[in-house]
């Protein structure tokens, strides 16, 4: 794409100010990052060569609270995509009305070419990069794509090192035995699951005439697809990074999953167990998933999937996005032209950002809550942000991503404005 994915990105900001009531001052400072560190990271390898990592950490917006957001590891990691992701955490953390801005890092590697040890050395030397910029009030990492409860550990450990003081708060996504919350795990599946639960409805869509399709099988997408197919929706395909399978009977995700932990791949294992026996099924590409015709589609991977090159192809009528930023905004024009419900990111997969949310508040007390509270607070919330947000967007008629937007510009405005506004200070 020739356009930067943070011009991208910023295009729905536009679309949404004209129907929010924020100042022109609060429009402006949302439309540039606070703050942006760049570091290298040296790595002494097993082989004991040294290699050096570029990594990445944005905060975006800390007028709500302390900046929020994970740390990704992946081979495409650029200060563009950092911003990007930062800059969605601040309006998903206002989408749900948690008190925090939005954040997010990175760092320039792929973490299956690493040892175990090579990861944790990178892992805390991110950490001992980028100390001086986190912290319980100031900004609070957490898992993204490719990073993972051990990692959120190392980082806690390595920052209380630094700080010579336990701080469990600094991080969120960590193991349990070590601060982490019951639900974390499985919080942006669920999270997608209440909203995907609030929203069907409303089209008369019961799950058993639901067919599915899953772009991605990390965290998200396999639990997601599992909690999809036990609620009795009808989910047909899955893909990972290398391919997926399609069964136009519906698939037995447990299996799935059982065979992507044993063999680390989706593509062409699936027909290793019984199942295979009792389900047709078909291996198909990552295109070919997103263009089958199903109900709903569920882009769980990464960012730029469904582009104005693609989406011609899309046949599903709802497509809800646990992926960050997986459509352009040129193709979201095209879908909103053929009447395709595009369920936005900020909204879908703001499960994960909410229970590590929990986890802090959780931290912070020293009183920590039974899977039930996580799971009953979070339904809480997901379902009455989906249904305010349904709301503005059918008053206003406007596609439920600005109407997002409208929400999440309401509250940030808010609380930009209370430090005073053009108004205030010229009409005094
Ligand atoms: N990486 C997740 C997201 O994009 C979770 C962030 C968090 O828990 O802070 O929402």
């Amino acid at each position: 794409m020739s356009e930067s994915l943070f011009a991208d990105a910023s295009k729905r900001l536009e679309k949404a100010l004209k129907y929010a009531s924020v100042s022109e001052d609060a429009i402006e400072r949302l439309k540039y990052p606070k703050t942006s560190l760049s570091v290298s990271i040296p790595v002494r390898m097993d082989n004991g060569s040294l290699r050096i990592f570029q990594g990445y950490r944005v905060r975006y917006d800390d007028t709500r609270g302390p900046g929020k957001g994970g740390v990704r590891y992946h081979p495409n990691v650029c200060m563009d995509e950092v911003q990007s992701l930062a800059f969605w955490m601040t309006f998903k953390c206002a989408v749900l009305n948690l008190p925090f801005g939005g954040a997010k890092g990175g760092v320039t590697v792929n973490p299956k070419e690493l040892s175990r040890l090579e990861l944790e050395r990178l892992s805390r030397g991110y950490i001992d990069a980028i100390a001086d910029f986190i912290g319980p009030d100031v900004d609070i990492p957490a898992p993204d794509v490719y990073t993972n409860p051990m990692i959120m550990g190392w980082y806690m450990d390595q920052y209380s090192i630094i700080r010579r003081q336990l701080s469990p708060a600094v991080v969120t996504g960590k193991p349990l035995a070590i601060g982490g919350s019951l639900g974390r795990d499985t919080a942006t599946a669920a999270g997608a699951f209440y909203a995907i639960e609030a929203l069907m409805p409303k089209f008369e869509q019961p799950p058993e005439a639901t067919t599915v399709a899953v772009q991605g099988f990390g965290n998200a997408g396999a639990h997601l697809a599992q909690m999809l197919s036990k609620a009795g929706y009808k989910v047909v395909a899955v893909s990972d990074s290398q391919g997926g399978v399609y069964a136009k009977k519906g698939l037995d995700i447990p299996s799935i999953r059982r065979f992507k932990d044993s063999h680390k791949g989706i593509q062409a294992i699936y027909c290793e167990d019984t199942v295979c026996n009792v389900i047709e099924h078909e291996v198909i590409t990552n295109e070919e998933l997103l263009g089958l015709d199903v109900d709903i589609l569920i882009p769980a991977a990464l960012e730029n999937q469904i582009t104005e090159a693609n989406v011609n192809s899309i046949k599903a009528k709802y497509i809800f996005e646990v992926a960050n930023g997986p459509t352009t905004s040129g193709a979201d024009k095209i879908l909103e032209e053929k009447g395709v419900y595009v369920f936005p990111d900020i909204l879908v997969n703001a499960g994960g950002v909410t229970v590590s949310y929990f986890e802090w508040v959780q931290n912070r007390s020293g009183f920590y809550w039974t899977l039930d509270e996580v799971n009953h607070r979070l339904k809480v919330k997901m379902v009455e942000e989906t249904q305010q947000i349904w709301k503005i967007a059918q008053e206003l008629s406007i596609s439920m991503r600005t109407a997002a937007y409208v929400h999440a510009l309401n509250r940030l405005g808010e609380a930009l404005s209370a430090k005073g506004t053009r108004d205030y200070y010229i009409n005094s």
